[in-house]
């Protein structure tokens, strides 16, 4: 993977197992993965709830083009979270982002989107665009082969801008807004209070969709920021670890986008293209889906899974202030991280000017070899059902080391 040559160390770890929070190398070394394949595998390695679905429907055929009954279930629960009536299935939150964008271009009649500076939402064409000091909105560097400049496609402004936000969508040329609804990608950056009341006030007035990406975000409990903070969105998409790591994603609508969908979709051109996938919904995904929701990261786990994250966020705290350091804890849930900066920043540009490339490296390497996987670029913690309190409290301790390494108090 390209991203690799990026991480710590000369080379990657090669992976023998998982299980739970744990899993083993190729060269015999035991891991507490806080990683988490960067929230695919938040359900834990190999859930037994998964393992057995799975191989259930892999001898009974994983893919047909057709549904089958888990597509009503997982349907049902996705709605019980969420909120949203109606959900497609798609491979992955990329896809299903990208779809989301083409139904909001297919609706509205606009070319538009709207991001928020530093987000990722996938390698989602339209969304690789920075926000310049002096204004400018520029191709987002390190972007491979973008097919136009994005300003072409693309409006961007900073996150908890209100004033930026009203100005970009009162011109009526945005179909829709892709929003984390609280970022995650350039580190956790919260909304300021009545930021999403505002954004969805906007997008309202202006006639512009609001597709909410919770892919990351239900971190936050079993129905993301949307159940937690009672969001509206007119579309959501969610990916990575609702299918227990087996490629999967849904997007969902409210009535009222549905209904209006119906009127605008012709029978006889459905088969263009556009959205889709041969494999999208496919029966494997739909079993898994229905058994990591309904047995691995149901509400019960998320309680414990929370429990935790609040654990791991006082632990490096506690570290934090003994050390006297200039960095800070940000949690969501059951994701934590620390950043080398002394206050929360509440945009993009703030977030990406504190990152430090080395000491970045120098804390994942520190801690990896010493039996602890974090994510790689900004320190992130997950935790799973399986995660317990000593796994927890054995990163506290591998956190005390790696800083007093980094300050010179021990060899
Ligand atoms: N949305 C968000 C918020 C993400 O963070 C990511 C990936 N990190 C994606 C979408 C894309 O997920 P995938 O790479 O599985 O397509």
């Amino acid at each position: 993977m390209h991203w690799m040559v990026r991480s710590a160390g000369s080379f990657p770890l090669y992976v023998d197992s998982g299980k739970g929070a744990h899993f083993s190398s190729i060269d015999g070394h035991s891991y507490i993965d806080f990683c988490l394949g960067d929230t695919g595998a938040m359900a834990g390695h190999a859930p037994e709830a998964c393992v057995q679905a799975v191989a259930a429907r892999a001898a009974g055929g994983v893919t047909f083009m057709l549904p089958t009954a888990d597509a009503a279930w997982v349907g049902r629960e996705l709605t019980r979270r969420f909120g949203l009536p109606y959900w497609q299935f798609a491979l992955t939150a990329t896809d299903a982002n990208r779809f989301a964008i083409r139904l909001a271009r297919h609706l509205t009649g606009r070319q538009k989107l709207l991001v928020f500076n530093y987000c990722y939402h996938g390698s989602v064409d339209e969304t690789f665009i920075t926000l310049q000091p002096d204004g400018r909105a520029t191709p987002r560097a390190g972007n491979i082969g973008p097919p136009v400049h994005p300003a072409v496609t693309t409006k961007v402004v900073e996150f908890n801008d209100v004033a930026a936000l009203d100005a970009a969508l009162s011109e009526g040329d945005v179909a829709a807004v892709l929003a984390e609804p609280v970022m995650t990608n350039i580190g956790i950056i919260h909304p300021l209070p009545g930021f999403h009341e505002q954004l969805r006030e906007i997008t309202r007035r202006t006639g512009t969709l609001l597709i909410i990406d919770e892919t990351h975000t239900i971190s936050a409990g079993p129905g993301g920021c949307t159940q937690l903070e009672g969001l509206q969105p007119d579309m959501l998409v969610v990916g990575k670890p609702i299918a227990g790591g087996v490629p999967a994603a849904a997007y969902g609508f409210s009535a009222a986008v549905a209904q209006q969908l119906q009127g605008r979709i012709q029978d006889d051109e459905s088969d263009t293209g556009g959205i889709g996938g041969t494999l999208a919904g496919n029966a494997l995904s739909l079993a898994a889906m229905r058994a990591t929701l309904e047995h691995v990261l149901t509400d019960d786990a998320f309680r414990h899974m929370i429990e935790l994250g609040e654990r791991f966020e006082e632990g490096v705290s506690a570290v934090i202030r003994q050390h006297n350091l200039p960095w800070i804890v940000k949690r969501l849930g059951c994701r934590v991280e620390y950043w080398f900066r002394p206050t929360a920043p509440t945009n993009g540009a703030q977030a990406a000017a504190a990152i430090d490339v080395e000491l970045d490296r120098f804390m994942h390497l520190a801690a990896l070899n010493r039996g602890i996987l974090m994510t790689p670029f900004h320190n992130m913690a997950l935790m799973c059902p399986a995660t317990s309190a000593a796994d927890v409290d054995a990163h506290t301790h591998v956190f005390r080391v790696c800083v007093e390494l980094l300050l010179g108090l021990r060899e």
